[in-house]
């Protein structure tokens, strides 16, 4: 499994990076198989550097904040008026009220919505899932909305993917054992931080210590922070292999 890093960007689009968004590809059955964990503002004009969105077999969204799903929006327009017509419906995982959720943002009618351009299912009715040759579960995490980490598998290998997620028992399951853990690090240990909310960079490292992850990448760094200031902290937290999401960036596992 390939895993580009699209979007990394915290909470809001950075000036080197949209918001959340992570390109997986497999290769199965005689074609290469591709998925996005995220689509977040900025993300689908970033994507089109390095495939044609079209190509893209499901998206498994985290959670509804606009960081992570917004330009479902522009996706489905791209999909739903191409000059060589629309394009058939792909699968769309997401929390219960993803399909009404995004008809609003678009003002749709509730119904259809996006319907015909996108295959809606709920984590809360199946909240396991297979695409080609990827196999998915979520686990629903701490945050403010519901969200939920996903955790993906191609044959023996996983990447566990945050989401946006406060600390907590949950997480550190969905991480269990992942060859790759890409992990937000949106706060700051130096902060007064909101509970239930966030990780900080000691918080990612220490899930990822506890999970037994092989290899830790921080992701989701909101523009206004120092990335060293998350690195240095998960380095005090895990002593494992220790990566920064940069869009662009490609890990191979
Ligand atoms: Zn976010
Ligand atoms: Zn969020």
């Amino acid at each position: 499994m390939r895993l580009t890093v699209i979007g990394c960007a915290g909470s809001f689009p950075g000036p080197d990076s949209p918001a959340s968004c992570y390109l997986l590809e497999a290769d199965h059955e005689g074609r290469t198989w591709r998925i996005l964990l995220d689509l977040g503002n900025g993300a689908l004009g970033t994507l089109q550097r390095f495939i044609d969105p079209l190509g893209v077999d499901a998206v498994l969204l985290s959670h509804l904040h606009p960081d992570h799903c917004m330009d479902l929006c522009g996706f489905y327009v791209m999909r739903s008026y191409h000059p060589n017509g629309a394009a058939p419906p792909i699968p769309v995982w997401g929390p219960a009220g993803t399909a009404e959720q995004l008809a609003a943002a678009y003002g749709l009618e509730d119904m259809p919505g996006m319907r015909a351009t996108f295959d809606f299912r709920r984590y809360p009715d199946a909240p396991a899932g297979q695409i080609g040759p990827f196999s998915f579960t979520a686990t629903e995490v701490v945050h403010p909305v519901p969200a939920y980490a996903l955790r993906v598998s191609v044959g023996e290998k996983v990447l566990t993917f945050s989401g946006d997620s406060g600390p907590c028992p949950a997480l550190v399951e969905a991480a269990r054992d992942a060859d790759l853990f890409l992990a937000e690090a949106s706060f700051r240990e130096v902060d007064d931080n909101p509970p239930d909310l966030h990780l900080t960079g000691r918080q990612a490292g220490e899930t990822a210590t506890a999970a037994g992850a092989r290899h830790l990448v921080l992701t989701h760094i909101p523009a206004w922070f120092d990335v060293d200031t998350a690195e240095d902290e998960a380095r005090a937290a895990y002593d494992g292999p220790l990566d920064r999401a940069r869009s662009g960036a490609v890990f191979d596992l």
